[in-house]
């Protein structure tokens, strides 16, 4: 029998009940206790969707407070003393790693927090010591979660983070230079511990993600891996057997770093399924393949006569005892149930499949493949027709946003002059200071400006006491920021749910759901907009609410988009014509944006591209310079319509450049703010050593935590960026907007920013 297996379910629940608990934790409104019940009880819940659905293999150990490897972090004792010193409950050392804690005397930034591979998720850091040691707790999660799942009458196959991609996932902390890698043998003992624990407690088989196997891997990390494992496989029975999981590109290029004796293999063939023969040649006799055959990304409907001619290609080289059906990833980068969707279009609701349909969908898979086709005849037929009803349907198809990209000429990627006579142009018109201050976009999103939503939403107000509320809430941002005296204002996106559902839902071609949140970290999730058709701009989007601003503002107002590639990325894309074609379609729409902005009087524009560096493919080659040029050509088509005098910025959430700097550099955007605070500074030297010429702006500190940064804080890491930066090359700002923040603490972060920012113009 072909079992069905999946790799991970989403946490947050059906109406993100996980994000509601955590945050009322937080904010001391429920206690510890019964966080932990609400978690519970959604572990629960997901069990058995996913057990009703017919899936044989059910993973545990994928639920998290927040993120699944800071749960390593804190079980293998991996925490820095800068945490464990508070001696602090298990549970508030774990937010604290994850969020930052200033409180009662406690006063700790969170670890660093980077995207988990090339998806929207983000994993924390493990942050690491030259001396670390590491150790298992007492009771690790993975354990109790097996435990608490068999007690429900669930066998679970537990998931863990394997131990080299832990590692090569990990950094050295601040003022350290141990090489992660070099910790695994200090390591591995942790895991063999942990895994006769779950052996002990009826765990037949685990699955170990080494997802860094699709990556181009330093020698060292590639090395980690076969002794690693043999050193398990060597334990025999005394541990579960172990399905190594690899997901998100191909490991073709790793296959001779995997250990011979391995129990079994998952590969990702949504992504890749073209690996299947080199994987398959290179697996020992016994092993069994677990192929990735539904989308744990995206969230079309399987095309299940794809998916099981896939799996039965693999039944054919391996044969059928050897084979699982499973999603391709976990499935935490979809949102829960399609169910939740009331308001979708019947037409379109009819091509999706969201978490709980997708263990549907394996289950199915599994059962065609085991018993044949007849066994599930009335499914297959039922999806053959939205299938096909998808391809032939009329609203993926505008014949006048073809005709536009045919007609995109090699002029239209370039501004008018070069840097040098841009910015003398643009410092004339907007007389900005030495270390100029500005903010990333958004102010707080208060509980007001959510219920207005809402009740906007909900049709309780009208579109002018909408948009009343809204300049109301411009005015008051504005007045703020006069009082702060920042340099450069933002109008505070309060009428933006977020940055990319809000342009969605203003451009054609777009579709939505109203409940389909995916996490994105901690608490925080994204509702991505669904590329459903071609694209194009109907109407301005956000020129009204710039242009209010404008109007009431003493210095100058920056406008705000988001750009082509983080608008594709943050979006589930279709998945029939080629990411380029889409974005191109996203750049034609931004330029206009762009352009009505200028003409509205708007002479700063940010566009956004937080999601640039996560669009890259994870190897180097190919693909990856394909993705760079499309990339790069849509950014620059989005902003290059403006007269030289309008200042472009562009903002990223990251800082690490090291591996991407030309893409950067040929955005030509003026101003670039990055985020930078919680990394070394160092990272800003490719600046120098690429000599870039345009301007920069740091982030000076971290936003991800409520926790306020001191004024002398500031200044030091703004002496040492300018070990780097010329002085007039330097914005000084935060290191992304400021939405999920409360006012209390972003007005008092602001004022010590901005002193910081008047100390060094009065020194230079
Ligand atoms: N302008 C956006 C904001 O401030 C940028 C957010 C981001 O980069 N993620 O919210
Ligand atoms: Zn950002």
């Amino acid at each position: 029998m072909v079992q069905s297996a999946i790799l991970g379910f989403p946490r947050m629940g059906a109406n993100r009940d996980l994000k509601k608990a955590t945050e009322n934790y937080w904010g001391g409104k429920i206690t510890q206790d019964e966080l932990l019940a609400e978690a519970k009880r959604l572990r629960l819940a997901h069990w058995k969707i996913q057990k009703d659905a017919g899936v044989d293999i059910i993973p545990s150990n994928d639920f998290a407070l927040y993120d699944q490897v800071l749960t390593h972090i804190q079980d293998f004792n991996a925490v820095p003393e800068r945490y464990t010193k508070y001696k602090l409950n298990a549970v508030d050392e774990y937010f604290a790693m994850g969020r930052g804690l200033q409180k009662e005397g406690v006063d700790v930034p969170s670890l660093e927090m980077v995207k988990w591979f090339d998806s929207n998720y983000h994993y924390v850091k493990p942050t690491l010591q030259d001396n670390q040691e590491f150790k298992l707790v007492e009771s690790p999660k993975a354990v109790n979660e097996f435990v608490e799942a068999k007690e429900a009458g669930i066998t679970t196959r537990p998931v863990l983070v394997g131990p080299v991609s832990f590692l090569a996932l990990g950094k050295p902390d601040r003022n350290q230079t141990v090489d992660p890698i070099s910790l695994i043998d200090k390591l591995v003992p942790v895991y063999i511990e942990l895994l006769k624990k779950l052996k002990a407690a009826g765990a037949e088989t685990v699955q170990i993600d080494e997802p860094t196997l699709v990556f181009d891997l330093a020698p060292k990390v590639k090395a980690a891996f076969k002794p690693t494992y043999e050193k398990l496989a060597a334990l025999g029975d005394a541990i579960p057997k172990i399905v190594l999981a690899t997901y998100f590109g191909d490991i073709v290029h790793n296959v001779d770093a995997l250990p011979q004796d391995i129990y079994g293999l998952h590969i990702d063939l949504v992504r890749n399924p073209e690996q299947l023969d080199e994987v398959v040649k290179a697996l020992g006799p016994k092993t069994i393949l677990s192929a990735g055959v539904v989308d744990g990304r995206n969230i079309w409907k399987t095309n299940l006569k794809r998916a099981i001619e896939v799996v039965e290609s693999a039944i054919q080289k391996v044969g059928k005892e050897r084979v699982i059906v499973a999603t391709s990833s976990s499935l935490l980068h979809t949102p829960h149930t399609l169910a939740s969707e009331k308001k979708l279009d019947a037409e379109i609701a009819d091509w999706f499949s969201f978490a709980v349909e997708k263990a549907a969908e394996v289950a199915i898979i599994a059962k065609a493949v085991t018993e044949g086709p007849d066994s599930v005849r009335e499914a297959l037929e039922a999806n053959a027709k939205s299938v096909q009803a998808r391809a032939t349907s009329k609203r993926t198809n505008d014949p006048a946003v073809k005709d536009r990209q045919s007609k995109v000429t090699p002029a239209m990627y370039n501004r008018k002059s070069e840097f040098p006579v841009r910015i003398s142009q643009q410092q004339e018109k907007l007389g900005l200071p030495m270390f100029p201050t500005t903010t990333i976009g958004s102010f707080p999103q208060t509980k007001e400006i959510r219920i207005y939503r809402n009740k906007f939403t909900k049709g309780e107000i009208t579109a002018a006491e909408y948009e009343k509320f809204i300049e109301k809430e411009i005015e008051e941002v504005v007045k703020i920021q006069e009082e702060l005296d920042l340099d450069v204002y933002v109008h505070g996106e309060p009428e933006r749910n977020d940055m990319v559902q809000y342009f969605g839902e203003r451009l054609d071609g777009y579709a939505f759901t109203t409940n389909g949140w995916v996490q994105s970290y901690g608490s925080r999730c994204v509702r991505p907009p669904i590329v459903v058709g071609d694209i194009s701009r109907p109407a301005p989007m956000t020129v009204k609410e710039s242009k209010y601003a404008v109007s009431i503002s003493k210095k100058p107002m920056k406008g705000m988009l988001t750009g082509p590639i983080t608008c594709l990325r943050w979006s589930f894309p279709r998945d029939d014509v080629h990411q380029s074609v889409q974005a191109e379609q996203l750049a034609l729409a931004l330029r206009d944006e762009v352009v009505d902005l200028q003409n509205a009087g708007v002479f700063v524009i940010q566009v956004d591209e937080p999601a640039l560096r996560e669009g890259l493919p994870l190897r180097a080659g190919k693909e990856r310079v394909a993705y760079l040029d499309w990339a790069v050509k849509s950014f620059r088509l989005s902003v290059a319509g403006v007269e030289d005098s309008t200042q472009i910025h562009s903002h990223f959430c990251y800082s690490e450049f090291q591996d991407f700097f030309h893409a950067i550099a040929a955005l030509d955007a003026d101003v670039l703010s990055i985020e930078n605070s919680k990394s070394d500074a160092k990272l800003l030297k490719v600046f120098v050593d690429e000599a870039y010429p345009r301007h920069i702006g740091p982030g000076v500190y971290d936003i991800h935590s409520p926790r306020i940064p001191s004024e002398q804080e500031i200044k030091d890491r703004i002496e040492e960026m300018l070990q780097y930066l010329k002085p007039d090359q330097l914005w000084i700002d935060p290191d992304c907007g400021l939405k999920t923040r409360q006012w209390a603490e972003t007005k008092a972060a602001l004022v010590n920013m901005v002193n910081a920012a008047k100390f060094f113009r009065e020194k230079y």
